[in-house]
């Protein structure tokens, strides 16, 4: 039986009148990186501190490691590594002191691990932490996260405002991390050919809700473009259930699907239709597939 990590079931939030989290389910399963992709204002944050237990489930329910983080910090967050969005670090402190005062909190933390990280990521001890840039912080975050080695490591949009360098280094380290045996880390990120380099498994958050949660390996499986030649031309592509997107015109057409070959095979035979191809499509390809077609509900079926 596979161990998870996080469940969630049927959790809501709302701010106000902005449903934030509409009903989302999902588990993240013990060991491997979890890719948790969503545009702007998806709701990834809100999902994030739920997990954390800085937001309490209004309704629905949130367990880590089994736990509720609302009712039991003390056995959730001391298992738990967190990099913010915002990077919040205690502004007045050097870098030494910071990692010294962080590493007070954690009996694992590791004081070779953390000097190796420091020396990785280039951070100088004695700097003070008002005058580091973006990507310094980011840097400096990541390192107090990762040090006490936690069970659970979770990093929102941990590439945000980083440079393609700085970028490698953290995706380094996370794998760095997760070869650890057992260790999970969950991401959001909007940054696909990263989450697409990198994860296990992904969940495309849209609109509060989930869209797709589903090992990476099968999502790119899965999903396909089919370049078509339509027996006459068409305005609109024969809607059949199995499409999630379609562009063209006149009688070619490119269409994205996650059905089966024997479906697509099938459904072309009805159409009188030719394949000129089936390829395969990236992550971002997906993604866009899986978001337009839920945004012009009905038109493609899904
Ligand atoms: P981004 O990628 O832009 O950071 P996100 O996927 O992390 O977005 P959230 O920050 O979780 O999205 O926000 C989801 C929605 O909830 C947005 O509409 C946001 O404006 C709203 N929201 C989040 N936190 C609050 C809050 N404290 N008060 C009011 N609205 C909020």
């Amino acid at each position: 039986m596979t161990e998870n990590i996080l469940e969630i079931q049927s959790l809501r939030r709302q701010f106000g009148e902005t449903t934030a989290l509409d009903g989302v389910s999902l588990t993240v399963p013990k060991g491997g990186v979890f890719g948790l992709i969503g545009g702007n204002g998806a709701g990834k944050t809100t999902l994030i501190k739920h997990t954390l237990g800085l937001l309490k489930a209004q309704s629905g329910s949130v367990r880590v490691f089994g736990l509720d983080p609302v009712a039991d910090p003390v056995g959730t967050l001391g298992r738990i590594g967190y990099l913010s969005e915002n990077r919040e670090l205690s502004d007045w402190m050097r870098i030494h002191q910071i990692i010294s005062y962080t590493s007070a909190f954690y009996p694992n933390w590791d004081p070779v691990y953390a000097e190796r990280l420091r020396s990785d990521f280039d951070l100088d001890p004695m700097a003070n932490i008002h005058s580091l840039s973006r990507g310094q912080r980011a840097r400096t975050g990541l390192l107090l996260a990762l040090a006490h080695r936690p069970d659970f490591l979770i990093l929102d949009e941990p590439s945000s405002g980083l440079d393609p360098v700085v970028r490698r280094d953290i995706l380094g380290a996370i794998i760095r991390t997760i070869a650890d045996e057992g260790r999970t880390v969950l991401f959001s990120s909007h940054l696909l050919d990263e989450v697409e380099r990198v994860a296990d498994h992904i969940a495309i958050l849209h609109q509060g809700r989930i869209q797709l949660s589903s090992p990476m390996e099968k999502v790119l499986l899965d999903h396909k473009r089919v370049q078509y030649r339509l027996p006459a031309e068409v305005d609109r592509f024969p809607a059949n259930g199995i499409w999630l997107l379609a562009e063209g015109f006149g009688r070619d057409w490119s269409v994205v699907t996650a059905a089966s070959t024997e479906a697509i095979h099938e459904v072309t035979k009805a159409m009188g239709a030719l394949i000129q191809s089936i390829e395969p499509l990236s992550l971002e390809d997906i993604f866009v597939a899986r978001i337009t077609a839920k945004s012009s509900a009905g038109e493609t079926g899904s």
